[in-house]
């Protein structure tokens, strides 16, 4: 696992901040759990709103960027499409991301908690679906994430 692309993609301020810089975090590749941990789903404010869904597998935040608000009904599927991997220090970001900037615009945790990989799931995005049940304060259940091509995911709900 690397955080290449991640870093790749921004221009980071030092720790005291500097003017026109991303707050993010620069990060680096972390330790978790097989098939548990902690999930974000952050509310990103920049060019579109969108929802990033981040999964801790294999010491980094796994990522998927969802156009909508994800789905509390069974069923309901949302597109989710797969981002680069972020470090497990992003699971708490909150802040705002300069102008000029990749991902420019107001990032909020919309909801936290943990996950736990279903016994039918995959360990990892690169081996396929993920099944996993949420314990979050406003998404709770089981949840899947299928792979449809590409960077292409459905995450929605399923029936308990
Ligand atoms: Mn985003």
């Amino acid at each position: 696992m690397t955080l290449e692309k991640y870093q790749k993609k921004r221009k980071f301020s030092s720790p005291d901040g500097e003017a026109g810089k991303t707050p993010e975090p620069r990060g680096k590749v972390g330790k978790s759990k097989d098939g548990e941990g902690r999930f974000v789903i952050q509310e990103h404010d920049a060019s579109h709103l969108h929802y990033d869904l981040r999964l801790e597998i294999d010491g980094v935040l796994k990522s998927w960027a969802v156009p909508k608000e994800p789905a509390k009904t069974v069923g309901l599927k949302r597109l989710a499409m797969q981002t680069e991997d972020h470090p497990i220090e992003y699971i708490d970001f909150e802040g705002v991301i300069p102008e000029g900037n990749y991902g420019a615009g107001t990032v909020k945790v919309w909801d936290s908690g943990k996950f736990k990989m279903l016994r039918d799931s995959k360990p990892r995005p690169e081996e396929g679906n993920l099944l996993f049940e949420l314990t979050g304060k406003k998404l709770k259940g089981n949840y899947a994430l299928i792979h449809t091509g590409d960077k292409k995911w459905l995450f929605f709900k399923m029936k308990a």
